[in-house]
């Protein structure tokens, strides 16, 4: 029996498939890493995974370690990176279970270099530069001083040294004199480890706006995340022909008539001017629907967009529907890929002053993810 769940994130794989093929267009000859870290960005790791590759993503790349054990325990054996280096990690697993490494300082090439010595076997390392985001990776002396200990290392068989690898900082920004000084540092620094010896098969630099925008900065391989989920990087760009894949949904939980003057959810910061019909809709910030958006964001019901009505709670809230009809049990649209007349994650962006990013991925784990179109 297909049991009817009050709220759901729907996800389109095909959408996702697709933007990867479109993102291969882009950057052409470029591989294509798809970043699954985060649950894909709400969308379901192994899923949204499974449906990049279908696409022709070659890599996976997640941010924390855990991620990419997870991606090998549901049986994914394509090459791996975990991007995110923190002291302490379960290292050798990662070593032993042929997940590529990022190394972006010297304590921590030793201790990849440890685990590798355990594992009895050499770790596929990216070594981290600093090209100018000023958050992990290594610049300068201490640069050259990576680079030299990681060809040290793997002439004793500790490690590969696999790729070397940097983040842009502005690339969402069409023209910020960042992009040119970050592209011109990472040529130098990958220049750096070419003559000091290092045989690099992937040098890598590319977000989606990157991979999108700037043919310059795609070197070997690029790593989209946004763009895979059909969202764009670069809003003020337009949406490249992306396909948003998820469509966030609730059915409505209660309908009802209520009198002018009634106020609604906590604080009564918003209150009804004549009689009209209110519906409660079963999702609050418990599950993702940031509370600043009470009294801001639209959602589609009943044929038309409905404004929050009042504060967002933790389980549910408010819309109201004037005399429009709707029933119990109708589906509401919160946010999707804009044909039905329901916003985009995008437009709720927007409204909150945030990025899509935050929107998809915050969806909790309380919503359950459904793949109507199934697995790919
Ligand atoms: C998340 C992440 C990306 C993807 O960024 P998008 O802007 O979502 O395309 C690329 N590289 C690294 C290292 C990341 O952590």
């Amino acid at each position: 029996m297909v049991m009817k769940v009050p709220a759901e994130a729907r996800v389109d794989l095909e959408a996702i498939a697709g933007n990867v093929g479109m993102l291969r267009e882009r950057a052409r000859g470029a591989e294509i890493m798809a970043m699954v870290k985060a649950e894909a960005y709400g969308h379901g790791l192994a899923e949204a995974a499974g449906a990049a590759l279908r696409g022709g993503a070659t890599w996976l790349g997640v941010a924390k370690l855990a991620e990419a054990l997870r991606l090998r325990d549901a049986g994914f054996t394509v090459r791996t990176l975990s991007c995110l280096g923190v002291p302490g990690e379960p290292y050798e697993q990662a070593v032993a279970r042929d997940i590529d490494l990022t190394v972006g300082a010297l304590w921590l090439l030793e201790e990849v270099v440890r685990a590798a010595e355990s594992a009895g076997r050499a770790a596929r390392i990216h070594l981290k530069a600093d090209t100018g985001m000023s958050r992990g990776g290594a610049r300068g002396s201490d640069w050259e001083e990576l680079v030299d200990a990681a060809l040290k290392a793997e002439a004793s068989g500790r490690v590969r040294v696999v790729g070397v690898m940097s983040h842009l900082a502005c690339a969402d920004e069409p023209g910020h004199p960042a992009i040119a000084a970050q592209v011109g540092a990472f040529t130098e620094m990958v220049e750096y480890a070419e003559h000091t010896g290092a045989r690099l098969e992937v040098r890598h630099l590319s977000n989606s706006a990157g991979a999108l925008t700037l043919p310059q900065a795609r070197f070997d391989l690029v790593r989209p995340g946004i763009a895979l989920y059909g969202l764009t990087p670069v809003p003020a760009l337009g949406g490249f022909g992306l396909r948003p894949a998820m469509t966030m949904v609730a059915d409505a939980a209660l309908v009802k008539r209520a009198p002018a003057g009634s106020g609604v959810s906590y604080g009564h910061t918003y209150r009804t001017t004549r009689e009209t019909t209110l519906a409660v809709v079963p999702v609050g910030y418990g599950d993702g629907i940031p509370r600043h958006g009470s009294n801001l964001l639209e959602v589609f019901a009943g044929g038309a967009r409905r404004t929050i009505a009042g504060r967002v709670c933790m389980d549910q809230f408010v819309i109201d529907l004037g005399d429009d009809a709707l029933s119990a049990g109708e589906e509401i649209i919160l946010f999707g890929p804009g044909d039905r007349g329901e916003p985009t994650a995008q437009e709720w962006a927007d409204a909150l002053g945030t990025i899509s990013y935050e929107i998809v991925t915050r969806i909790g784990s309380r919503v359950p993810r459904a793949y109507p179109g199934g697995a790919l």
